[in-house]
């Protein structure tokens, strides 16, 4: 029980806050200025307040369905600082994902973000991929303006240098020949 004790206590001591979103602003807006090749601090150069105008926080076209004719039958659009300058130095991201009936957004990590996902059509998305034979829609947010996407088919089996197909054949115990099979796929 003493040992225990002493494990957590050590635990609690030696592990740090890991914080995976980004710092808060400190002004209360810092409209992204397109035109600057100014330097980067961490986000983009905010544009003279002054000179800022109510369409930068604004965005049209979330309503509209995306282009879902690919091979995994999904496509995301995204709502970041590129398209609202204004979210600069917010912290956030959003996106709109549509599913084809079994579409499928690849297993993928954000290595700096957290993602929350609501279906806003058709009930049946499971781990971003839709199992119901209509088409679906999801809502996304992302705590960091940017999140950063690894997808892992495309990190593992299309790197550039590829990693040495026996390698990834002993690592998911098949034959290289499915390796290649799935490299020359991505
Ligand atoms: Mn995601």
């Amino acid at each position: 029980m003493a040992t225990q004790f002493l494990f957590f206590a050590f635990l609690a001591v030696t592990f740090s806050v890991a914080l995976a979103s980004d710092p808060s602003s400190l002004q209360d807006f810092c409209v992204a200025d397109a035109t600057s090749s100014g330097i980067l601090v961490n986000g983009r150069v905010c544009k003279d307040p002054k000179l800022v105008e109510a369409n930068e926080f604004f965005f049209s076209g979330l309503h509209l369905a995306g282009n879902t004719s690919n091979a995994v039958g999904s496509r995301v659009t995204p709502i970041g600082v590129a398209q609202i300058g204004g979210l600069n130095a917010l912290g956030i991201t959003a996106a709109r994902i549509d599913f084809a009936p079994w579409g499928l957004n690849p297993p993928h990590t954000h290595p700096r973000a957290t993602e929350i996902l609501t279906v806003l059509e058709v009930g049946h998305v499971h781990f971003q991929q839709n199992v119901g034979n209509g088409n679906a829609v999801a809502l996304v947010a992302l705590s960091s303006q940017n999140p950063g996407v690894i997808t892992i088919a495309n990190a593992v089996f299309g790197s550039n240098p590829d990693i040495p197909a026996d390698i990834l054949a002993k690592a998911f115990q098949v034959d290289t020949n499915a390796i290649y099979s799935l490299q020359s796929k991505f």
